[in-house]
C-alpha cells in the first residue's frame, strides 16, 4: 500500500488527506519528524509559507525531510509548498527549506488579480486542461537544468514543475474534485523509494 504523508504544520493539508483518501492511498498528517517514516510521500500544502518554515525549523523539518528525499520519498509542494522547498526566493523572507533548483517568486500575480482560476495544460496528463486555482499565489521567476516545467501560465511563467521524484504547483488542485494531479504524484511516489 503506498503511504503518503502531508504536512500538517498549517495551512491547507486537511483537502489534501480528503483527495487522497479518495484515490485508496494510505494517508497520515505529519506533525513531528518521526512521522515522516516509511512513508512513499509528502505533501507540503498551501497555506503561508513564512509560518510553515518557522514551524517546520522548530521541528526539525529541514534536515529530517531532507534525509527522506535522499532515501527515495517523493515530494510535493502546493502554493505556499512550493515556496517552501525551492532553493531561492526572489523575497527576504523566509529561508526556504531548498530541495528544488528554481527560484520563486511570491504573490507573483499580484495584488490586483490576489485570486483567480484558469484552465492550464499539463505535461503528461490526459483528459484536458487541468483547471486551476491561484490564491496569492507564487511562480517560478528561474530554474535548473534538472528541473521540468510541467505547465505554463501564460507560456513564460512556470507555475508547475518535477525535478526528479519532487513536484511543485503553484495553484491548488487540492481545491478541486479533479484528482489528476493527486493521481500523478501518487505515480511518482511508488516509482520505488
Ligand atoms: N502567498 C502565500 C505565501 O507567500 C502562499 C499562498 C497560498 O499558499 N495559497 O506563503
Amino acid at each position: 500500500m503506498t503511504r503518503i504523508g502531508v504536512l500538517a504544520l498549517q495551512g491547507d493539508f486537511h483537502e489534501h488527506i480528503q483527495a487522497l483518501e479518495s484515490l485508496g492511498v494510505e494517508t497520515s498528517e505529519v506533525r513531528l519528524p518521526m512521522h515522516l517514516e516509511g512513508l512513499d510521500g509528502l505533501i507540503i500544502p498551501g497555506g503561508e509559507s513564512t509560518t510553515i518554515v518557522k514551524l517546520g525549523d522548530l521541528y526539525g523539518f529541514r534536515e529530517a525531510i531532507r534525509v527522506e528525499l535522499d532515501r527515495g520519498m517523493a515530494l510535493w509542494g502546493t502554493c505556499a509548498g512550493m515556496i517552501v522547498i525551492a532553493n531561492e526566493l526572489t523575497d527576504d523572507r523566509p529561508t526556504p527549506f531548498g530541495y528544488v533548483d528554481m527560484k520563486v517568486s511570491r504573490n507573483w500575480f499580484g495584488r490586483q488579480v490576489d485570486s483567480f482560476e484558469q484552465d492550464i495544460a499539463i505535461a503528461g496528463m490526459e483528459g484536458g486542461p487541468y483547471h486551476c486555482v491561484f490564491i496569492r499565489a507564487p511562480a517560478v521567476a528561474s530554474l535548473g537544468d534538472s528541473v521540468e516545467v510541467l505547465a505554463n501560465f501564460d507560456g513564460i511563467t512556470p507555475v508547475a514543475v518535477r525535478s526528479g521524484k519532487i513536484m511543485a504547483t503553484a495553484f491548488h488542485p487540492e481545491l478541486t474534485d479533479d484528482t489528476r494531479v493527486h493521481e500523478m504524484f501518487i505515480a511518482l511516489a511508488r516509482n520505488g523509494r
